[in-house]
């Protein structure tokens, strides 16, 4: 989600004329994009505030601005801390950015001479301050967000990301209010876009070069979209506020768009799409309507990512999030009975208040008995605002807290080799997203992050195998999410294969990554041949 949002904000910026640089000590503007989910990622970003504020001490003329989760949740008090915040921007507004940009840059360049006073706080703040919480039908009408996703940039250096992925969000917000999680208040109340806004921007993702679209949502089964209940004074659809949970416990009329309904619609008309993805997927209301349509539809990848957070009933419940480990069990056994070759991956939080080893325990026979092919595991942090900060004591300490985070990435590393063992000799297609030397520096690789899995890097299993003769390697992903590497010390075999799509037959697995042959490099198939459409994995 924040890297949508980064995304649709350099977008703006690029948009109109800013110019993009690629370290933060040229940059004469510093925008931070915030995660508030857990305190590590604030400490990250109070730390760069800090180096910001060293430079201006030194006498640069800088302009920061704090956008995302921790603006909205620290709000004015950031400016009393960290007086070198220029402006803060909450991921409810951020169609404003571009405005207060304009404004921190007019009092930059102003003459010192004049002693112009600086703009309020207020003035330099664009928070929601939850009101679109309690007036959610007012903030769904009057979203400046939807304008901004229907904005963006398509051209990939404006938007700032590689041409063949990309990110469409379909929800925005939360409504489940789990005990632990800051999103329902920094994010605000769940707002569903209307299908078209979403089918038109695949479209035309696609149009300029997009292999692969991610559908984005907290919980995306939850989407359901009313026809004719949210429409401009000019007669348009717009976002809407998304229905309660019991809206799941009723059969959708004849004028909703479902979930299922809108992969469906997507898959249908816009066929040059090879491949759609959802994240992430919500345990409960999981319909079979939804798996049908992955099953009937060949370009929405069997990926599912789906997090349980805990193996405890006692802690799930707790936690607020509305099943119980058996319910868990039971869509994961639905989803393969509807999807063989699916793959299942998901998060879990150790060391909630009162998890017990037993408690633990289960969360490792959870892991032990289901096929997850990676898990993101977190330890679990207070966060203000939450409920779980007013209602239970941080009593796990935090050494027991990294000790069962160890204990559960090791359970996990299991899991994820067995799951890798099984794919050895099957054919998948593969989306090759970047090409690396094993030896020297890595090329083609500045557009993404470091790729690690179950907290582990692919780097540290390069340097585990110095001895090999395979010099070069096409890193890529199956439509289940399995990262592969291909082999070749001919450097000119991969000069094509970014944003490429080739069938792949594994050979041999690890609990990081698997690693294949291409199937036969005289057939092999390239996104642009239309054969590809249509086949899976
Ligand atoms: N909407 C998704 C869902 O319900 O599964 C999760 C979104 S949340 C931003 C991403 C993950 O962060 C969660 O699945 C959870 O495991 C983790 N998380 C959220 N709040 C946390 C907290 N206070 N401490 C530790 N981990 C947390
Ligand atoms: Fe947070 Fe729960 Fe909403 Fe996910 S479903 S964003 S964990 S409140």
């Amino acid at each position: 989600m924040n890297e949508l949002d980064s995304e649709l904000v350099h977008g703006q910026l690029a948009t109109l004329g800013y110019e993009f640089v690629s370290s933060a000590n040229a940059a004469q503007v510093l925008l931070y994009n915030t995660c508030s989910v857990r305190e590590q990622a604030e400490q990250k970003a109070l730390s760069r505030i800090g180096i910001v504020g060293m430079r201006k001490k030194a006498g640069e003329r800088l302009i920061l601005g704090v956008i995302g989760c921790m603006a909205e949740r620290d709000g004015l008090e950031l400016f009393r801390r960290h007086p070198q915040v220029d402006f803060l921007c909450g991921p409810g507004e951020l169609d404003r950015v571009p405005q207060l940009v304009d404004s921190a840059m007019r009092s930059l360049m102003a003459d010192p001479s004049a002693a112009l006073p600086r703009p309020s706080q207020h003035d330099r703040a664009a928070l929601a301050g939850n009101k679109s919480r309690r007036t959610a039908t007012l903030a769904a009408a009057e979203d400046g967000l939807e304008a901004l996703d229907l904005s963006r940039a398509f051209d990939p250096i404006a938007s700032g990301r590689p041409a063949h992925t990309a990110f469409v969000r379909i929800t925005r917000g939360c409504n489940k209010f789990c005990t632990y999680c800051v999103v329902p208040s920094t994010r605000g109340a769940e707002i569903h876009r209307p299908p078209q806004h979403i089918i038109d921007e695949c479209r035309r993702l696609v149009d300029h070069g997009a292999k692969e679209v991610t559908l984005l949502g907290q919980t995306v089964n939850h989407y359901r979209y009313q026809h004719g209940s949210a429409v401009t004074i000019s007669g348009l659809e717009t976002a809407q506020v998304g229905p309660g949970l019991s809206a799941f416990r009723a059969a959708p009329t004849a004028r909703t768009t479902t979930f299922a309904d809108l992969l469906r619609r997507i898959h249908e008309e816009v066929p040059e799409l090879p491949r759609l993805r959802f994240v992430t997927s919500y345990p409960r209301d999981f319909g079979d309507d939804i798996l049908d349509c992955m099953r009937d539809s060949p370009r929405i990848c069997r990926y599912l990512h789906a997090p349980a957070q805990s193996g405890s009933d006692r802690i799930l419940k707790l936690m607020n999030r509305g099943y119980t480990v058996s319910e868990y069990i039971d869509f994961v056994d639905r989803a393969f009975a509807h999807l063989p070759d699916a793959s299942l991956a998901g998060d879990f939080i150790v060391g909630f208040p009162t998890e017990t080893d037993d408690d633990f325990e289960a969360t490792c026979a959870l892991v032990r008995r289901l096929p997850f092919k990676n898990n993101f595991i977190f330890k679990y942090s207070p966060r203000p605002g939450t409920a779980a900060i007013t209602r239970f004591a941080d009593d796990v300490p935090d050494a027991v807290k990294r000790a069962r985070n160890n204990a559960l990435l090791a359970v996990q590393g299991e899991a994820t080799a067995r799951v890798h063992q099984r794919l050895i000799g099957t054919t998948h297609s593969v989306l090759f997203h970047e090409v690396r030397s094993r030896k020297g520096p890595r090329r083609d690789s500045n557009l993404f992050s470091p790729i690690s899995v179950n907290g582990q890097s692919i780097d540290d299993q390069h340097a585990a195998n110095p001895q090999s003769a395979d010099h070069w390697q096409a890193i890529g992903r199956t439509q289940g999410d399995i990262i592969v590497a291909v082999s070749s010390s001919n450097a000119q075999m991969f000069s094509d294969f970014v944003g490429s799509l080739r069938q792949v037959v594994i050979s041999s697995a690890d609990s990081l990554l698997v690693h294949g042959d291409l199937v036969d490099a005289a057939a092999t198939m390239t996104s642009r041949l239309p054969s590809e459409i249509g086949r899976r994995n």
